[in-house]
């Protein structure tokens, strides 16, 4: 039973959550979008497993409960329910912010510490997991693939230098199946007259690892990929992906107990470069691009990016902290930039969809759900298509592989899918 005096750093030991499981009141705030921005009320929850079972336990509210009950010795670890209920879910951060507008409770590493401490006790990861893990440990990339070939998405025209103060971490999915994202990136960056770098053996990131729960292995890459960045040289790490940049920029931190500004590098994703590119007037838009596009916040480069600060202190009487914490709240993520970027490019109208910036609906590509629960990440794609469509757009813009990727497999022809340095090259002209 933990202590509520006892020292504690925010991280990820369960035991340390008990307080924010037992103060849930029932609000809903972790289901629902925030009442005061519900325009459609077809679109306003923003819990995938919840609404797609219907069943408290799927929720962060009955997560709650099953935590306070595990941490007290009344409910048992190894119930074969408890897998299912614990894995359902894209860690997607949506009851994190959620729950904070009312009380400041810790969600998302609740539910990570959950996720965790179901490994460490021989729990998880579930078996449609084991494949992935492997691929990763053995061949550095998510799909098994020869990672001498990592290199092989490099364009003629847009090649990295030798070596540069923006480091380009291209991730698995950019390297080995949508290459038409780092090859855009590349000529971007070209076009931006910046020189970029790429590790000559670029690893996983991890950040499918550290979803399943696997927190060791994760914390292990952790330290051997940050290693591998300071002694790059590199002042700028790069992304294309949200999930990589989430990893990077919050869970290294957060694995390691340190804080994002000790990472020795600022970490950033191509679109907040791209944005100060093009109103400095270094990189110009000018090619037409005629289309209505709505706009897809990824959860990890939107409510799910803020800085990680580390912190460690006491919970007092009446759940006061001491010292106080800066609660990260997912209202400074990356919502700006890559709408202004859209809005630059002559021909494209942007419209949004009812849930968006903080409040966004997740693609279902996340957490390891597409490789467990198959129909219920697809359902949530398809949930999102339909809200793009609800307002009349003609494609779905996204700035994360991930998030491309499902959409793309639930569209068919009903809707177009752009990463959105798709469209940037083409507005560039290259
Ligand atoms: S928002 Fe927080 S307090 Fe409210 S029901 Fe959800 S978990 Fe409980
Ligand atoms: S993280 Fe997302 S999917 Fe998981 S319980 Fe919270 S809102 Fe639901």
């Amino acid at each position: 039973m933990p202590q509520e005096q006892k020292r504690f750093t925010l991280g990820l030991n369960l035991a340390d959550y008990y307080y924010d499981a037992i103060q849930c009141c029932s609000c809903h705030q972790c289901r629902w979008i925030d009442f005061n921005y519900v325009q459609q009320p077809d679109f306003s929850w923003k819990c995938p497993p919840w609404q797609y079972e219907q069943f408290d336990a799927y929720g962060a509210e009955g997560k709650n409960r099953i935590v306070a009950d595990l941490l007290t010795g009344k409910l048992d670890w190894s119930d074969p329910k408890l897998r299912d209920i614990v894995y359902k879910d894209m860690l997607c951060g949506a009851c994190d912010l959620g729950c904070k507008r009312n009380l400041d409770l810790e969600r998302q590493v609740l539910l990570e510490s959950l996720r965790a401490t179901l490994v460490e006790k021989g729990y998880g990861p579930l078996p449609q997991h084991q494949e992935m893990t492997r691929n990763i440990e053995e061949t550095a990339n998510i799909y098994g693939d020869d990672q001498a070939k990592r290199g092989d998405w490099i364009p003629q025209d847009a090649r990295p230098a030798e070596k540069a103060s923006l480091l380009y971490f291209v991730g698995c999915r950019a390297s080995f199946r949508d290459t038409k994202v780092s090859q855009a990136a590349a000529r971007i960056m070209k076009a931006a007259q910046t020189d970029f770098m790429v590790m000559k053996d670029e690893p996983c990131c991890g950040s499918f690892i550290f979803a399943t729960g696997q927190m060791e292995k994760a914390r292990k890459l952790a330290e051997e990929n940050i290693k591998l960045m300071r002694e790059s040289g590199a002042e700028t790490v790069v992304f294309t992906c949200a999930d990589g940049y989430e990893m990077v920029k919050v869970n290294y931190p957060k694995l390691l107990g340190i804080s994002t500004s000790d990472l020795g590098f600022e970490v950033v994703h191509l679109v907040e470069l791209v944005d100060r590119w093009v109103k400095k007037g270094t990189l110009k838009l000018a090619g037409e691009v005629n289309m209505k596009v709505t706009y897809h916040d990824p959860c990890r480069l939107g409510r799910m990016s803020e800085p990680w600060t580390h912190w460690e202190g006491v919970r007092g009487e009446w759940g006061l902290l001491e010292p106080t914490r800066l609660f990260r709240r997912g209202l400074n993520g990356v919502y700006e930039p890559p709408r202004d970027i859209l809005r630059a490019i002559p021909g494209i109208e942007l419209v949004e969809m009812y849930r968006h910036h903080e409040n966004a609906w997740c693609c279902g590509n996340a957490g390891g759900v597409k490789e467990a629960y198959p129909d219920m990440a697809s359902w949530t794609a398809s949930e999102r298509l339909r809200e793009a469509k609800a307002v009349g757009a003609q494609a779905v813009v996204t700035a994360c592989p991930a998030c491309e990727e499902i959409f793309r497999e639930v569209a068919g022809d009903g809707m177009a899918v752009y990463d959105i340095t798709d469209l940037i090259v083409r507005a560039i002209g290259k």
